[in-house]
């Protein structure tokens, strides 16, 4: 089963947005409890986004040491968010829960914390407008709504939940600014180095970064990975991926805008109310895309961009984009250099998740959107739930 078929299995609603949505009953019951066996060493854990986060967490948790190493100057991986753009996060990655707020005490793991309402889900009033044909037509969701699970956050983040429940407790671990570029674990000890020849050695080591990172050879492996492991990560099709903010004057749009191209097996395309469920004054659209759509745009930078941008939107609105038209936000995934891509298409089979979750001689472990046990990928609750997977292994 791929991604999409096991959307589809889900019985997902009529309309077909871009991002995927997941009925809470098809999210498999989470889950065993982590048993502490006789593993008292060391971890290093490579990467402080969703997965390395949510590992060290865990690891914490435990009562086992730990050290995370990030390339990059702060932690938040895909889910990073911008705080200057308007008056609420920009999401520049994840935006949207996709799964029931229940996973949010998963994985915080501790229930003696109350984690207060954060998302707010669509309604029936709210409004999806297909542009077809040289015509716009709006509708009200009406009782689609009811079978949406996708919530937004409101005036929060998903790197906001992360910052307020699980950071505090990890903090002091975290070393950013060293970028991992060679792993060996052929001995008694994993030996990862950065990029500047420093060393660093553990009993075991959480591999988190991006598989297109992989993909393009930036890690290297003493012994080299298993066979099937190298075979996954040259064939993996990893979505290219961009987000556009733009701020108007005015709310001309509907809360979905979708084109005949929006989802294909190649990709997705959406706009979407950003500020829906904010407490704002400011009109902020969005755009969503993924996979082939997105390098349409990718195709283009600064000003033309936000001049294609703005044209396909007055095309769509009459004028109405360039009329009202106030500012402007990119996030260009490819071009980030500790992503380079969005993730994994949905049309993977799910093998490769599967594959490359797998570890290797009871040392090296992976944890990550790409890494993962389910039919579910590419989303934050896939992210720590693979680091669950991989704690409750290697703690046995
Ligand atoms: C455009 C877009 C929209 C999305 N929308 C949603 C959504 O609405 N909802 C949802 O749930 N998910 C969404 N996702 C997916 C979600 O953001 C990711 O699945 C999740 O954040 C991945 O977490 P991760 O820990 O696996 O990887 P990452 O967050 O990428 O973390 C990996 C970390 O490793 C670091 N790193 C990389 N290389 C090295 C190295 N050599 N050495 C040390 N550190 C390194 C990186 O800097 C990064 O911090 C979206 C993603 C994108 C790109």
């Amino acid at each position: 089963m791929d991604r999409r078929e096991f959307v589809a299995a889900c019985s997902l609603f009529g309309i077909s947005l871009p991002f995927q949505s997941f009925l809470q009953a098809c999210s498999e019951d989470d889950e065993a409890a982590i048993v502490a066996g006789n593993f008292d060493g060391s971890v290093l854990i490579i990467g402080a986004g969703a997965a390395g986060m949510a590992t060290a967490y865990l690891l914490e948790q435990q009562g086992i040491s730990y050290q995370i190493l990030e390339a990059d100057t702060s932690y938040g991986g895909r889910f990073r968010t911008n705080n200057s753009f308007t008056d609420f996060p920009i999401p520049l990655g994840a935006e949207w829960l996709h799964v029931s707020e229940s996973v949010f005490a998963d994985t915080v793991n501790d229930e003696s914390i109350q984690i207060p309402k954060i998302t707010q889900r669509y309604t029936a009033a709210d409004t999806y407008g297909l542009f077809s044909n040289g015509t716009l037509t709006v509708t009200e969701l009406g009782s689609d709504a009811n079978t949406f699970i996708d919530q937004k956050f409101i005036n929060y983040s998903w790197f906001d939940f992360y910052d307020e429940y699980i950071v505090p407790s990890i903090r002091n671990q975290m070393q950013f600014n060293t970028q991992i570029a060679s792993i060996d674990y052929s001995g008694d000890k994993v030996v990862a180095s950065d990029t500047d020849g420093n060393q660093y050695e553990a009993d075991k080591l959480v591999l988190t970064v991006p598989l297109k990172l992989l993909q393009l050879g930036q890690v290297d492996f003493n012994p080299a990975l298993p066979n099937n492991k190298q075979r996954t990560i040259a064939d993996a099709t990893i979505w290219s991926g961009i987000k556009i903010f733009l701020k108007f004057s005015e709310q001309f749009y509907p809360t979905f805008l979708e084109f005949d191209d929006s989802e294909t097996r190649e990709g997705q395309r959406m706009y979407y109310d950003v500020a829906y469920g904010q407490n704002s004054e400011d009109n902020v659209l969005g755009l969503f895309s993924v996979g082939k759509q997105a390098e349409v745009y990718q195709g283009f930078s600064g000003d033309a961009l936000r001049d294609y941008v703005l044209n396909e939107l007055d095309e769509v609105f009459d004028g109405k984009a360039s009329e009202t038209f106030q500012d402007i936000l990119v996030q260009n995934w490819n071009e980030q250099p500790f992503a380079r891509a969005a993730y994994l298409e949905d049309n993977a089979p799910s093998s490769i998740s599967r594959t490359m979750a797998a570890s290797v001689n009871g040392k090296l472990y992976f944890a990550g959107c790409s890494y993962t046990q389910e039919d579910d990928w590419s989303s934050v609750h896939t992210a720590a739930r693979s680091a669950r997977d991989a704690v409750r292994e290697l703690v046995r």
